[in-house]
């Protein structure tokens, strides 16, 4: 019988992402195992995380200012705007270093089978940055998966009065991929060579 305290750190790693929960109990035995090199940093680097780091109000980002560091640079293009589901998608990308703008972080995408709406997503306030006007373009960066593209889809129709340049990345992706498992080459070539939306 494993104690109350290996049983709740268990089940709340099991919970994350990836992690069942045969590996979560590894890992939580992997860590007494190594108090001061492993388990002493990480319950660091959690309360840091939590204590620090907040989203930004703008665009979604996790950061620990708001607005973040990306919407405050001032050699950043405020006229060109990045739409990523996730935040991951958003670091995926700038790790490329090839967009000079700034981004939105849906915070998903839309899925009929999950019934994920466009309420639940940050649609609403990307409207309202493009809205509030001096955007020039929108680049439309979904995964390229069918709930991606369809969410791609309906963004550009949500936007489709509005005088902004509609760009998507170019496919070349791989089908059902996903942008923050793409090696930076692959990223950078996409955003290259992005296209207006058809
Ligand atoms: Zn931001």
């Amino acid at each position: 019988m494993a104690s109350q305290e290996i049983e709740a750190l268990s089940s709340a790693l099991a919970r994350l992402p990836g992690l069942g929960p045969r590996s979560a109990r590894r890992a939580v035995l992997w860590l007494i195992k190594r108090r001061e090199t492993m388990l002493t940093p990480l319950i660091d680097a959690l309360v840091s995380v939590r204590d620090r780091l907040v989203e930004c109000t703008t665009c979604g980002n996790v950061d620990t200012a708001n607005p973040c560091s990306i919407c405050t640079d001032p050699r950043r293009d405020p006229r060109s705007i990045c739409v990523v589901e996730e935040v991951a998608d958003l670091w995926a990308l700038d790790r490329a270093r090839l967009f000079t703008g700034r981004y939105h972080v849906l915070g998903g995408r839309l899925s009929a089978l999950e019934g994920i709406r466009p309420e639940d997503l940050t649609i609403g306030r990307l409207i309202d940055r493009v809205a509030a006007g001096n955007i020039d373009e929108v680049v439309l960066a979904m995964n390229a998966t069918l709930e991606g593209q369809t969410t791609a889809h309906y963004i550009a129709e949500r936007l489709e009065s509005w005088p902004v340049r509609l760009t998507q990345l170019a496919h070349g992706l791989p089908v059902g991929g996903e942008l923050d498992y793409l090696d930076e080459g692959t990223l950078a070539q996409a955003l290259r060579a992005r296209r207006p939306v058809s």
